[in-house]
């Protein structure tokens, strides 16, 4: 399948003709048959609200795990509170999405990392103003895998459950490792957890490198708009055609 809006469009559509309910993370076990979709948001909560309002279109909700500690986007920000609530308000569910490696090189033992999850989930909560609890993981270590991870009050979406008992598929680096709609169409699975990024998709097909390269290249126009919100007549300093070829 291709990284369109579209492609994604079908991949719902399969779904829902091969008799799967797509359900949430509380509500799974009343369907017999059944699909979780999860976002996580590594680069931009903006295309993130992009993919939010497509499902709303297409009635469908999901749950979007938000990166507290990562350097692309500022949760507390005034736009990017709006941009949460906004997904939350289109009905989907706001989960965390937890990077261990912030904390440093070396392996956290179990109770440090259940203890920075609730901390960081607390953060979030302020965004919010609901309870976040449930948590997937930014690259997930082997131990995170492995492990079974149980946090008190929080579901973990990389916990033996639904990582293991589900059929768990993810398009990571723009690449299906797994013919996501075969598996569908075949119904050799009863429940799976589809894990989407909404940074790869677009209403037309671009390819690995534009798609990175447009990331990279746009954030110079987004950063001028932001310093000209906080710097008078920055127009008369550099010009936005000095740094937008
Ligand atoms: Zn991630």
């Amino acid at each position: 399948m291709d990284f369109t809006f579209d492609s994604y469009g079908r991949l719902l559509a399969i779904i829902q003709e091969q008799g799967y309910k797509i359900a949430d993370y509380y509500n799974w076990e009343s369907f017999d048959r059944c699909v979780i979709l999860r976002h996580d948001i590594d680069n931009s909560l903006d295309k993130a609200l992009e993919f939010a309002r497509f499902e709303w279109e297409k009635g469908v909700k999901s749950t979007y795990f938000v990166l507290v500690t990562g350097d692309f986007y500022n949760i507390f920000s005034r736009h990017n509170r709006k941009v949460i609530r906004d997904i939350i308000d289109l009905g989907h569910e706001i989960g965390l999405h937890f990077d261990q490696t912030v904390y440093g090189e070396l392996a956290l033992d179990t109770h440090t990392i259940r203890e920075k999850i609730l901390c960081e989930a607390e953060q979030l909560k302020t965004v919010t103003e609901k309870n976040v609890n449930i948590v997937s993981m930014h690259r997930p270590s082997r131990q995170i895998l492995e492990g079974d991870l149980q946090i008190p009050g929080m579901t973990n979406s990389y916990g033996r459950l639904f990582f293991k008992e589900f059929k768990y598929i993810s398009d990571s680096r723009r690449n299906w490792r797994e013919p996501v709609e075969s598996i569908l169409t075949s119904g050799e699975y009863r429940r799976l957890q589809i894990l989407t990024h909404s940074f790869w998709y677009y209403d037309e097909e671009k390819d690995l490198h534009d798609t990175v390269k447009s990331f990279i290249c746009g954030a110079n126009r987004e950063r001028y708009d932001n310093y000209k919100n906080n710097f008078t007549d920055l127009e008369s300093v550099l010009g936005l055609n000095e740094i937008c070829g």
